[in-house]
């Protein structure tokens, strides 16, 4: 008698048919989207129509589960896919200072080495910035916008246009330093570089994303003065004046929201008030909701799929406060049901990413387009920045540039010296084929006539635990004592490592790293002809040697051709002419935000309001280490015959400065002209000076240019809260164009008739 099986519900035959009946709705569901055969001449495939009208014809092509699941990403770095439509994945990369070493389709950037492949490092934003010269940073953006198509990606997440508020910011060295004004300028420079090649540039993280302290949790009290003068302003022009086609949402809460659900932020500032009309992407783990989220306007989740899933349930992920995995297709549908979210919001989300993909044109070209990485024209990119970059802080007695003629040899010393340190940690490090070390930069350069000697000195904190103790300390410096007692000159190359400088958490100190102070002290005794050269992000304490030493340069992390711009500028090959993008400080208590970092209870008040870095030393009168624009030449200026036309500026003309500058020195060289406007008169509270253009000059010895500024009227504006726009008050204003914020050269006013 055939046996007869108890109907249970986990039995075999059961779960066979729940199992067939769940294939085959899933098949119908798929026939019934393939049966809309999508023609050839679907109008959205026609490059020849507006783009408006291409994302009309394709929206109303696709299901409501198409156009939910484009919301959130299909794994670590790409988008999801339609292939059914030929809607293309965006394939991203990080950022910002080149391709981040990544390999294989949705892999975690942190590729292991046998993964990893190369592309050129480029130097750090803060150098980028350093140059003051947005042809440079639009060079920047151009060269990696071409390898990010060549290797078939085609978004970068960068560039970081965050303020420096703290000087303790982990990520300083990815931004652009402490001023709205010079952040919008190489902001927009890098975009445009990226975006001609056809590449998303993505500008983060929006806004204010100021600390790496509890960066997942920590909420911000800003008052919108502050927002709108200081930490909205590189992220306007992003949008208005670059294009920008992507905006990365930040971690942290600003004012109560989290960032990626912050309507204020997305929907009030970004579409209403700036007109952007990209797409906006969350920051790598952020969200919280799915609602909120999506109605507040943040378009794109990422990371997304599986990858997310299983990295959510990681420690670190739970640990650090990571959101995410609120934007799938399964979380999406029931609330477009339930009539939470719009086809309308959706719509205008989806339809965001789908107006990228055909106006940079990923939609319609091939996967990977011809092209190299790491190419000697993109290396000579990454060697002009960084030399451009250099700032000169100190040259007592005009001991630079070295004579190699004179030099018959040199001790190059420190941890920074034989290893090249191209970055900081995180995201943005970039693992380069190679990386020319100080040390080899100078060797190339001196020629095998100059006896040249290495010794660490002291190892990199962190690094090495049998060379941090102190004995072992006390025998490195004297080897390194000993070779720079017998050189002509001695370079000390000191800073931080991608330990001491990241992403993920704030220095602790603005002390170099432990040793580094003793041995610079050690050798400028050793040697009266010291060089001291920065390896790093951020100020760092100068306080215990700069009397002691001739010569000081801060090179950054200046990418894999640092060590040539380090020796182009020892020797002169390269006349430095970079100026500084932060107020350079010793003590973190002189900070402005200092009593208010990194906040109590995961609330940060940002009580300085607008006065961030030069904006608080001048009203307080506060002189820093080394003022914000500052930095020496080989050569020397001269500024005169200032002009402003028409003496009376009407509201909504523009006005001209012109005056001339003169290289007064026997060496070529350039100048970054800067200015900047006092008002006066205002009705409310106004920073001394606010930096409203500047202009780097290249000059012969000896010749002389004019040199012209068109400024309007936002160079006297400020937000009025009550009005919630910037306004202009009638009144006297004073120009002041100098070498640095606090080198005024040349004084001059204009009025604004009421
Ligand atoms: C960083 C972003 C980066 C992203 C993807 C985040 O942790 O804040 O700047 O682009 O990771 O790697």
């Amino acid at each position: 008698m055939p046996h007869r099986c108890h109907q249970n519900p986990n039995s075999i035959w059961v779960r066979a048919r729940i199992w067939a009946l769940v294939l085959t709705a899933v098949v119908a569901g798929i026939l019934v989207g393939h049966s809309q055969d999508v023609p050839s001449a679907a109008p959205y495939k026609n490059t020849k129509l507006s783009v408006e009208q291409r994302i009309h014809d394709l929206l109303s092509r696709m299901t409501l589960e198409e156009k939910a699941s484009m919301l959130s990403g299909a794994g670590w770095m790409e988008s999801a896919a339609i292939p059914r439509l030929g809607i293309p994945p965006i394939k991203m990369a990080d950022g910002p200072m080149g391709i981040r070493s990544w390999r294989g389709s949705s892999a975690i950037t942190n590729a292991s080495p046998a993964q990893r492949f190369s592309s050129t490092a480029f130097p750090a934003g803060i150098a980028v910035a350093a140059t003051w010269d947005p042809a440079i940073a639009r060079s920047v953006g151009q060269a990696i916008g071409e390898e990010m198509k060549a290797i078939g990606r085609n978004m970068i997440l960068g560039p970081t246009v965050n303020i420096q508020r703290v000087p303790l910011w982990g990520r300083n060295f990815e931004g652009y330093g402490e001023d709205p004004y010079l952040a919008a300028r190489m902001g927009v420079a890098y975009i445009k570089g990226v975006q001609s090649e056809g590449v998303i540039a993505t500008v983060k993280h929006f806004a204010a994303n100021n600390q790496e302290f509890e960066r997942h949790r920590m909420d911000e009290a800003i008052d919108e003065r502050a927002l709108q003068e200081i930490y909205f302003p590189a992220f306007k022009a992003a949008v208005q004046e670059a294009g920008v086609w992507s905006v990365m949402s930040a971690y942290q809460k600003v004012n109560g929201e989290y960032c990626a659900e912050n309507s204020f932020l997305l929907k009030d500032v970004l579409q209403k008030g700036w007109d952007f009309n990209g797409f906006v992407v969350s920051d790598w783990g952020s969200t919280y909701s799915t609602v909120g989220t999506v109605n507040a306007g943040m378009d794109l989740e990422m990371p997304g799929g599986e990858p997310a899933r299983s990295w959510l349930t990681t420690a670190g992920a739970k640990k650090n406060g990571n959101g995410g995995d609120w934007l799938s297709q399964e979380k999406i549908l029931p609330e477009l049901a339930a009539g939470r979210i719009s086809q309308a919001t959706l719509d205008d989300n989806v339809g965001r990413i789908l107006r990228i993909m055909f106006v940079s044109g990923i939609f319609d070209r091939p996967e990977t387009a011809p092209g190299e990485i790491d190419t000697p024209a993109q290396r000579a990119v990454a060697r002009h920045a960084a030399a451009e970059g250099i700032v000169l802080l100190k040259n007592a007695g005009n001991l630079l540039p070295l004579e190699p003629s004179k030099i018959k040899s040199l001790a190059v010393i420190g941890p920074g010296a034989a290893i090249a340190r191209t970055g900081g940690g995180g995201s943005s490090l970039v693992h380069s084929s190679h990386g020319v070390t100080p040390l080899d930069g100078i060797k190339e350069r001196a020629g095998s006539a100059v006896q040249i000697n290495y010794a660490l000195g002291v190892s990199m904190a962190g690094e090495d635990s049998a060379k941090d103790t102190a004995e072992a300390r006390e025998q490195l410096r004297k080897e390194a004592v000993a070779i720079a007692a017998k050189a002509d000159a001695a370079i000390v190359i000191v800073g931080d490592s991608t330990a001491v400088e990241s992403e993920g958490f704030d220095r602790k100190t603005l002390d170099l790293p432990a040793g580094q102070d003793e041995l610079i002290q050690e050798i400028a005794k050793a040697n009266r002809n010291t060089v001291v050269i920065f390896n790093a992000g951020a100020p760092v304490n100068v306080s215990h040697w700069l009397n002691e030493v001739p010569s000081v340069l801060d090179a950054w992390f200046g990418g894999q051709e640092g060590g040539h711009a380090i020796a182009d500028v020892l020797f002169g090959d390269f006349n430095p002419s970079g100026k500084l993008p932060f107020s350079f400080i010793n003590d973190f208590k002189e900070s402005p935000a200092y009593g208010n970092y990194p906040g109590e209870d995961l609330h940060v008040k940002y009580a300085e309001g607008i006065y961030v870095g030069y904006r608080y030393f001048d009203k307080h009168d506060i002189a820093p280490q080394y003022p914000f624009g500052y930095g020496l030449s080989y050569t020397n200026f001269g500024y005169s015959d200032l002009r402003i036309k028409p003496g009376k500026v009407s509201s909504g003309q523009t006005f001209d400065v012109s005056l001339k500058l003169r290289n007064q020195g026997n060496r070529a060289g350039a100048e970054v002209v800067q200015l900047y406007i006092h008002d006066g008169h205002s009705s409310v509270d106004r920073p001394v000076k606010e930096l409203k253009g500047f202009r780097r000059i290249e000059l012969a010895p000896g010749k002389s240019a004019t040199v012209n500024f068109t400024l309007d009227k936002s160079a006297m504006a400020f937000y009025n809260t009550q009005k919630k726009d910037w306004i202009t008050e009638p009144g006297k204003f004073d120009v002041l164009v100098g070498s640095s914020s606090r080198d005024i050269r040349l004084k001059g006013s204009f009025e604004l008739p009421q």
